[in-house]
């Protein structure tokens, strides 16, 4: 059987060098594209390009015929910090817009056999998400629009732009709603790291007895999927015959304040909580993952205490290596 071959953009961020590795690992060949390279190891790409994907051409370079599959990871993206401030809008919807509006027109051209595009959980209604205990996100639940920051309405627009081109020039197109994907190799410093990150580090910069702040009153529900989960979702729907959007994400909710206490367990400390202004987006929201279930046959195998386990010794690494002051990791921490 001929090599599969597929160009995976984005692939110097989080969940595209993540896939990378995935499909070097299924026998793939596999050409990634970035603005920049991966920061925390090199890329397992056969072939790495940094490109600006706004530019067209950087499609005609690095599109060619032989491209069987593309996976569009690439945004400009962040975490609360970077998207609800509403400082980054322009470029969040500019920049990620001129992407996928190349990668759309391109796939097509080049008739690539299927393309994955991610999509996001901030695309459904903040009123459906105003109930802490009890927010709405079936995919069925999406209309009549609402989202709640200008990434979410990018994220419809190129939702609605896929299946577009799928609708008028047969580009066979799979969209997934990723809800918060967290894991190792993950950005957690600098200001687009997301909520688990984000609170693991401040943890592991505390000595035992010490305080970490927390945006809002942190009684905002969320559910968050381990990397390593979101990968094998991917596959399972590029590898389907069904076309989404379907949500790829956990339906464990917690409260920030819970999260922070499952970080403290796993690192042994006890610290206080002080809760400060800031962004914190709708008030719940949790995966509805009966589409996936029903579809994929997928959910998540591992809990967020198993996941957040797996990340919190990382992240205390790079900060190590970083040469941050912080603390040993004590006896009880994984
Ligand atoms: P990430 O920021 O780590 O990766 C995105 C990558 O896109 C970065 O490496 C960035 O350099 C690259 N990029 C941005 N602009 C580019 C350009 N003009 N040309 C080329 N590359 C460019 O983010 P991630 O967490 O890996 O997310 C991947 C995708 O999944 C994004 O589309 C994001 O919106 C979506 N998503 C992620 C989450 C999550 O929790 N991580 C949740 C919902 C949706």
């Amino acid at each position: 059987m001929a090599i599969r071959k597929a160009l995976v953009c984005g692939a110097g961020g989080f969940i595209g060098s993540h896939m990378v590795k995935r499909l070097r690992a299924e026998g793939y060949w596999v050409r990634g594209a970035d603005l920049k390279q991966t920061e925390y190891s090199p890329s397992e790409a056969n072939d790495f390009v940094i490109a600006d994907l706004r530019l067209r051409e950087s499609w005609e370079a690095i599109l060619d015929e032989g491209i069987d599959e593309v996976y569009q990871f690439a945004a400009d993206m962040g975490g609360a910090g970077y998207i609800f401030t509403g400082e980054n809008d322009a470029h969040v919807m500019h920049n990620s817009a001129m992407i996928n509006l190349n990668a759309a027109d391109f796939a097509a051209r080049r008739k690539v056999r299927r393309i994955f595009y991610s999509s996001s959980a901030c695309m459904y209604p903040a009123y459906n998400q105003e109930d802490p205990n009890n927010p709405k996100c079936a995919e069925e639940t999406a209309y009549p629009a609402a989202p709640d920051s200008e990434y979410g309405w990018e994220k419809l627009f190129s939702e609605r732009l896929y299946l577009a081109f799928a609708r008028n020039f047969g580009l066979d197109v799979r969209i997934a709603r990723f809800h918060n994907i967290f894991g190792p190799e993950g950005t957690w410093q600098g200001g687009k790291e997301k909520a688990p990150a984000a609170l693991m580090r401040k943890v592991a910069e505390q000595a035992d007895g010490g305080q970490i702040e927390i945006w809002g009153d942190g009684l905002q529900t969320r559910s968050f999927l381990y990397i390593d989960e979101c990968i094998e979702a991917v596959r399972r729907l590029m590898e389907s015959s069904f076309q989404g959007p379907v949500n790829i994400g956990s339906e464990e909710m917690v409260t920030i304040n819970q999260m922070a206490e499952m970080i403290m367990k796993i690192a042994a400390k006890k610290l206080a909580i002080k809760h400060i202004q800031g962004p914190t987006g709708v008030r719940g929201r949790n995966s509805d993952n009966k589409l996936p279930r029903k579809e994929l046959e997928w959910e998540p195998g591992q809990s967020l205490f198993d996941g957040l386990s797996k990340t919190y010794p990382w992240i205390h690494g790079q900060m190590q290596a970083a040469s941050k002051k912080i603390p040993e990791v004590t006896a009880g921490a994984r």
